[in-house]
């Protein structure tokens, strides 16, 4: 059913997705509040040493573009197939576009959403139908001092990401044993460790556990440390590995910094320095913290175990969605990945290897049982980390056809025609 202009869209987090999202309903017309826990981009600044694999030109929206050119004509965008870091993304592109006219006096900063619900309707009452949708939204606030506020919204497109809410990385996806007390002394992001963090990895030994691109990122940063920094030593721990090494390669891979990650990560995975060691089908089963050495003890398990010391952990162990926020609401996830759970079976049915290959899957993938609730970007995809920003970029399209009811509503092809 369609939402007549000027509806009230809560947009819930301040990353590529949700500013991009808040814009394209901004310009058709909708009120739009976006609420954002900590900065513009936070999530993607926590890793924004880090050079992204897709060129500029999947980042950014024609949207995007033509409202920043209409702020300030001197805007020079970068070009299309540039590399950029996250902070260069964020710098060049998030952040002028989150001060456009269209968005800035939008933004709620510094406000945690902790829950989403419905006031006259519980989750178990008015099972998928679309009565559930005369009752607005009730959104539960936080702010930095502690402030609980209520606010409401007629539309609340979930934008969350998962990058604040890591797995454990012990056995089977449980955290490891005593990993619950150490959760804060483990590092488990992408640590700047040629730059900021260097000091906490110099002539240190450090454990990193996973086998993804961001663990592959932190294994090849400390293996450079090693050339200014000799007593620099690593154990990289994978649960599984195929002869190939632990990180599978895509063949005639489209993105040449991906490519040579993977290359320079199985590299030493087979032995390329000696200050890398390799442990394949073995996982972290318990983990206790020395305060007066100020090392790790860990025991590990599988097929290289034993006991060791470490000066630091970093576990690239993947993300999950904080599912917290959408409890109360009517919504279908997949039992597998966490996402909601159209999207989840239609990703299911055409996965592949290299995260370019997908599209996205079509408003109807979108949908679930509670009315004018959407989960978009990367938390759409749940525990999958294949997300890109250029399919969510599709998905903001595709939604707001559904919103909108105009099947044919395609705003990034109206701002091509507009600027040529
Ligand atoms: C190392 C690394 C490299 C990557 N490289 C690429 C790449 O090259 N190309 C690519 O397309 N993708 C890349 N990604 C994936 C990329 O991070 C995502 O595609 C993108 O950030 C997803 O955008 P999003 O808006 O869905 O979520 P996010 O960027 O995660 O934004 C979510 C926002 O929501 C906020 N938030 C969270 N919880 C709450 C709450 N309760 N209340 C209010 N606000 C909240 C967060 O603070 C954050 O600002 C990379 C990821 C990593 C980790």
């Amino acid at each position: 059913m369609a939402v007549d202009t000027p509806a009230r869209i809560a947009v819930l987090g301040a990353g590529p997705i949700g500013l991009e999202a808040a814009l394209y309903a901004r310009f058709l017309g909708y009120d739009v509040d976006i609420y954002e826990r900590g900065h513009v981009a936070d999530n993607i600044l926590r890793w924004g040493h880090v050079r992204m694999f897709s060129p500029f030109g999947m980042n950014r929206s024609t949207l995007g573009l033509a409202a920043l050119r209409a702020q300030d004509e001197s805007y020079l965008p970068p070009g299309d197939e540039e590399i950029l870091t996250g902070l260069e993304y964020a710098d060049r592109y998030l952040l002028p576009l989150s001060q456009t006219d269209l968005l800035a006096d939008h933004l709620r900063l510094g406000i945690e959403v902790i829950g989403v619900g419905r006031p006259e309707l519980l989750k178990g009452e008015e099972i998928g139908t679309e009565e559930r949708a005369d009752s607005d939204f009730r959104i539960l606030c936080r702010d930095t001092a502690g402030a609980e506020t209520v606010v409401t919204a007629e539309v609340v497109i979930d934008t969350t990401g998962v990058f604040g809410n890591p797995n454990w990385a012990g056995e089977g996806g449980l955290p490891a044993i005593g990993e619950m007390a150490v959760r804060d002394r483990i590092e488990y992001g992408v640590p700047d460790i040629l730059g900021s963090a260097q000091s906490q990895y110099a002539s240190r030994k450090t454990l990193v556990i996973g086998a993804g691109y961001s663990a592959a990122t932190t294994v090849v940063a400390l293996a450079k440390l090693v050339e200014a920094a000799p007593d620099t030593h690593v154990t990289w721990l994978v649960r599984q590995a195929s002869e190939t090494g632990p990180i599978a390669p895509i063949v005639d891979d489209r993105l040449p910094e991906r490519a040579t990650l993977t290359i320079e990560a199985n590299r030493l995975a087979a032995g390329a320095s000696p200050n890398v060691v390799f442990k394949p089908r073995t996982t972290l089963a318990s983990v206790h913290y020395d305060e007066a050495a100020g090392k790790f003890h860990v025991e590990l398990s599988g097929e290289q175990d034993g006991r060791a010391e470490f000066d630091a952990i970093v576990a690239n162990v993947g993300c999950r969605p904080d599912n917290r926020i959408y409890q109360e609401l009517q919504v279908d996830e997949c039992y597998a990945t966490e996402g909601p759970m159209k999207l989840a079976a239609a990703l299911q049915g055409s996965s592949t290897g290299d995260c370019l290959a997908q599209t996205a899957h079509g408003p109807q993938s979108l949908t679930n049982p509670e009315p004018d609730f959407y989960i978009l970007g990367a938390k759409s995809y749940g525990r999958n980390p294949n997300f890109l920003v250029s399919i969510g970029l599709e998905q903001i399209r595709d939604l707001f056809t559904i919103i909108g009811d105009r099947q044919d509503l395609d705003l990034y092809e109206t701002a091509v025609k507009l600027s040529s």
